[in-house]
């Protein structure tokens, strides 16, 4: 591991003014940790949040709940109005890594996950876009079993990690941040980036702007919700391919849907035209594989991965057979 400076913030006021280039904010350290062992993460300094008033899950004013940056996933998903009114939250972020991770994993953090592409994870393997801009992509030729069927470039085709996200995506959840100049908000929908030409941004936080709050809005869906997670294993594994699925009924009929993908891309992948094909129909499995068949439009599997179309097809289905009652 790189030698680092390590500082320890006692305040919001304090670790924004602490961050300068080079450096990286440490949280439960889950994934930062690792990448630096790894000898991909070589930051200067780490400005430690430990002590940062960051963690509290609470009520917010015109409804809907506040889910601290520095809360832990497991505090998250276990918190009473999370499991009552997002119940869909609380089954994504218990299908992630092990009750250990969880534990000490906060919910800001897992925002910023890297992707673990192996090629991007192996700091001595010489070809990876996100990891050294200009060198090349290696799974494109390489092992792609894992990798994007959608909104992949020529120079990445990692996808995202995140459970918890994909599930925020369908909440339709924003990120509360802050930088020396000032705080603002960021829709869920625009806080990940897709590769494009710059690969090496995951996200679009400003250097400086450090993760306060990700804010729940009131939810109609707590009734009708369902996270598929579909893996190699059962336990402890990151999906090949996820689908977060909720539904507002009304009459016997569906009001509004939310279908989001999860291990497809280098972001949670919204898809709104399955969405779309859903309203006003009743809750069947006609309606649910049509809305599977319109999921995987514009997917572009590559050579070992084709049977994530299958996947996501069948999964959309399925979770939202499950969200609408009838599995
Ligand atoms: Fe690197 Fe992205 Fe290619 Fe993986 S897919 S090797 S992260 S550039």
């Amino acid at each position: 591991m790189n030698p680092f400076q390590y500082q320890r913030a006692a305040d919001i006021a304090g670790a924004i003014q602490s961050m300068r280039p080079g450096c990286k904010f440490l949280a439960g350290g889950t994934n930062l940790v690792d990448l630096m062992k790894n000898g991909v993460e070589k930051p200067a300094a780490l400005i430690d949040l430990n002590r940062v008033a960051m963690s509290a899950i609470e009520p917010l004013p015109e409804g809907g709940l506040r889910l601290g940056a520095m809360a832990r996933n497991s505090d998250t998903a276990n918190h009473p109005a999370v499991r009552q009114n997002y119940p869909l939250l609380a089954q994504a972020i218990l299908s992630g890594a092990s009750p250990q991770l969880r534990n000490l994993a906060s919910n800001g953090g897992n925002l910023l996950q890297r992707t673990r592409c192996p090629y991007f994870m192996d700091a001595a393997f010489p070809q990876c876009n996100k990891r050294a801009p200009g060198t090349g992509c290696g799974a494109i030729d390489g092992l792609h079993r894992n990798h994007a069927i959608f909104g992949a470039s020529d120079e990445c085709i990692a996808v995202h990690p995140s459970d918890l996200c994909v599930a925020l995506a369908a909440l339709e959840a924003s990120v509360r941040v802050r930088g020396r100049n000032g705080e603002r908000r960021i829709p869920i929908g625009d806080f990940h980036r897709l590769p494009g030409s710059t690969p090496e941004l995951d996200t679009n936080l400003k250097p400086d702007e450090l993760i306060l709050s990700i804010d729940l809005p009131s939810s109609p869906y707590a009734a009708h919700s369902h996270y598929l997670k579909v893996r190699d294993r059962a336990s402890y594994e990151f999906a090949l391919v996820s689908v977060a699925a909720a539904l507002e009924l009304e009459d016997g009929a569906i009001r509004s849907a939310r279908i989001v993908l999860g291990g497809v891309a280098l972001k949670p992948w919204r898809v709104a035209a399955a969405e779309q094909a859903l309203i006003g129909k009743p809750p069947g499995s006609a309606w649910f594989e049509k809305a599977g068949q319109e999921a995987v439009a514009g997917a572009r599997p590559l050579r070992q991965n084709a049977f994530k179309v299958d996947l996501v097809r069948r999964g959309v289905a399925r979770a939202l057979g499950n969200a609408g009652g009838l599995a």
